[in-house]
């Protein structure tokens, strides 16, 4: 199973910090392969991250669960912190609530 975009917002996309499309490989950018890893993604594999807009034009990025998960991982602690809403309660914040979501789900 693959999740789509919409399990992952916009706003929770950005915190992931998927690298400029014109610092990958044409495979990456056609998502063949994870986004930050040489991994190599199969339909049962791979997260989609949506479709994005890059220098060259749209580009629909993929990545594989342990990077996403890692990278959820590293975005929740440096939003967390910051963020007055998860700080009062988390449950207020949608990206606190999205980011854990993915923890849980790809993090081995
Ligand atoms: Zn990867
Ligand atoms: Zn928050």
């Amino acid at each position: 199973m693959s999740i789509t975009t919409q399990e992952i917002p916009p706003e929770v996309l950005a915190l992931l910090a998927l690298p400029e499309s014109d610092t990958l490989t044409p495979d990456q950018v056609r998502g063949a392969v994870c986004a930050w890893c040489p991994r190599r993604l199969t339909g049962a594999t791979a997260v989609d991250l949506g479709e994005l807009t890059g220098d060259d034009g749209r580009w629909w990025p993929r990545a594989c669960g342990p990077c996403v998960g890692r990278r959820a991982h590293q975005a929740l602690y440096a939003h967390a912190p910051l963020c007055e809403p998860c700080v009062d309660d988390v449950g207020r914040c949608a990206t606190g609530r999205a980011l854990p979501r993915l923890v849980r789900r790809y993090r081995r």
